[in-house]
């Protein structure tokens, strides 16, 4: 099956006065059409970096300094703004923690979504227009009647439903969805996954989601990427990678959240990430690794499969790859997966 999109050896740098930022470092990852892939990391690990970039709305001082974004075969990176402008909404789009509040309160919901097709040259009947609101606002779970109403009449998590209406308009091949829900309280939270999850599958479109939260992750994600100071660290399936993390950092998000049965297991506290601009030699997450050895100090690891569709960048693999050994991470308990 040919990926829908595929990422490869992505570079995004900041130039500022100080330094050169290394915000996202040679990171790769594909998703094929119908794949939920959650891409899961701390603050300023990059993942909100690489969305940007893939709807090349990066902003100086930040640039692409190299690597390729395929979707449906086509670099979107070598694009003109203008065609680049009609990919978006059509080819791929965004929900954001904030695009509830980037819709105008003070126009009427109708109004902003033919604003939005006609800026994508989509010159639809008014009497089609309004059929075409009427079925998105359906299908995530809204009455046609809010095509009326003003954003400022509704609550957050309706306003978040009209943004997802908004980003499937088009029928994109790719969605990402950047925190769509951090927000919103946690019952709302779940009621916008589910509806993200069901046009998602009604339209057959692959969706990247961004965020911090494992469990979140585990609820939506078919594989998750697990990125590390700009660095993608670990890649597999999600349920895989909950019952055997391969890379330590991963092991420890594991391990920071909370178990029903062991409540005494929450360990977080392990350090804080590096600065952006000042990236550890070797491995990025020596300083903070209990499993550090002194070549991780100065040798970067090799991002390498170290199970059927895992990757991980450890040095811990080094010589498990060579002797054929299991890995020395031991699987985390099965109540986790
Ligand atoms: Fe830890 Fe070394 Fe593996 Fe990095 S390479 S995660 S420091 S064991």
């Amino acid at each position: 099956m040919t990926p829908v999109l595929q990422v490869n050896d992505l570079r995004v740098y900041f130039n500022t006065p100080r330094a050169v930022v290394k915000a996202v470092d040679d990171v790769s990852f594909s998703l094929n059409a119908g794949e939920r892939f959650g891409l899961i990391g701390e603050s300023g690990s990059g993942k909100s970096t690489i969305a940007l970039a893939i709807m090349r709305l990066l902003r100086a001082p930040g640039e692409v300094k190299s690597g390729e974004v395929l979707l449906d075969g086509e670099n979107l990176l070598t694009l003109s703004d203008a065609e680049m402008r009609r990919r978006r909404l059509s080819s791929v789009a965004m929900v954001t923690q904030g695009a509830m509040n980037s819709l105008n309160p003070v126009i009427r919901i109708r109004q902003q979504f033919a604003d939005g097709l006609n800026s994508h040259g989509m010159n639809l009947s008014k009497d089609q227009a309004r059929e075409h609101l009427a079925d998105l606002l359906t299908r995530v779970g809204l009455k046609r009647e809010v095509a009326d109403m003003y954003p400022h009449e509704l609550s957050g998590g309706m306003k978040q439903r009209v943004c997802i209406a908004f980003a499937i308009s088009l029928r994109p091949s790719l969605i990402i969805a950047d925190e769509p829900t951090s927000a919103l309280d946690v019952v709302v939270q779940r009621q916008v996954m589910q509806t993200l999850r069901q046009v998602q599958e009604e339209l057959g479109a692959a969706v990247i989601l961004i965020g911090h939260d494992m469990g979140l992750m585990a609820q939506f994600a078919d594989r998750i990427g697990v990125l590390y100071a700009g660095k993608l660290v670990e890649q597999g399936p999600v349920r895989q990678i909950f019952r055997k993390p391969e890379h330590p950092y991963t092991r420890l998000l594991m391990e920071s959240l909370p178990s029903l049965e062991e409540k005494e297991t929450l360990v977080g506290g392990f350090g804080s990430p590096p600065s952006a601009a000042e990236r550890p030699r070797g491995c990025v997450f020596h300083p903070r690794c209990p499993y550090v050895m002194d070549r991780c100090i100065d040798i970067e690891p090799v991002y390498r499969q170290v199970a059927p569709n895992q990757w991980a960048a450890c040095h811990l693999h080094d010589e498990a790859d060579s002797s054929g050994m299991e890995s020395p991470l031991t699987p985390l308990k099965e109540a986790r997966s």
